[in-house]
């Protein structure tokens, strides 16, 4: 995309573009309170009527459950919008980002656990939710893929059922072997006791040879 030259129409539209942007950090999720500018969100911050907001919060021990509550919030609208946009196309995050803020109503991210894009691309990332790409190796410049629930669902199923078909062969292997073990102990019974020391010793070793051994790989074959 070329860069906007100075004094067109694209070039104020991104600027404003810019400027509504640097305003999300300045507002007040709690309040629902825009303010203009850094100085004013510090002077709304330490307004009474916000301070009043926070400490009743405090006192009713709600902070956290609040963070949780717009963190939560943020994280299903920001995925329920990708999924309809984009389906599981993948997207730049930043662009994406301003996808989402097109909605004046959007829980904005300062209210929630997270300080930055990157930090809830990486959350989303970590939790399987979606697959996160670094083209350029530059942190700020991700790219995100929404991973297929249902898919993956399907995946995790056919792998359970794979490991729990191993378990039973193995199930199955350890049965045989005892069952095995059990024919030997019997057949070591019923010889009559060898007269050289070294008889009992060669015995077991040839019933175990012919009891136990070929079992393992008909098992395994079937
Ligand atoms: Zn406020």
């Amino acid at each position: 995309m070329a860069k906007a030259q100075i004094g067109t129409s694209k070039y104020q539209a991104k600027k404003l573009k810019a400027a509504g942007l640097q305003k999300l950090k300045y507002y007040c999720q709690l309040c629902q309170k825009q303010c203009r500018d850094a100085n004013g969100f510090k002077n709304h911050l330490a307004s009474p009527s916000h301070m009043g907001r926070i400490s009743n919060i405090q006192t009713s021990g709600q902070a956290k459950t609040l963070v949780d509550t717009y963190s939560s919030q943020f994280q299903s609208e920001f995925i329920n919008l990708l999924r309809i946009n984009h389906g599981t196309k993948k997207i730049n995050a930043n662009r994406f980002y301003q996808e989402y803020i097109q909605d004046k109503e959007h829980i904005h991210m300062n209210s929630t656990r997270w300080n930055s894009l990157t930090s809830f691309v990486k959350h989303l990332g970590k939790n399987g939710i979606v697959r996160v790409e670094n083209p350029d190796e530059q942190e700020f410049n991700l790219e995100i893929r929404l991973i297929d629930q249902t898919q993956q669902q399907v995946k995790e199923s056919r792998e359970k059922e794979m490991k729990d078909d191993e378990e039973l062969n193995i199930k199955l292997l350890n049965d045989q072997i005892k069952r095995g073990r059990h024919q030997e102990e019997g057949a070591r019974v019923t010889p009559p006791p060898p007269v050289l020391p070294t008889g009992p010793i060669k015995l077991s070793l040839k019933s175990k040879k012919k009891s136990t051994a070929p079992k393992i790989t008909s098992i395994f074959n079937q």
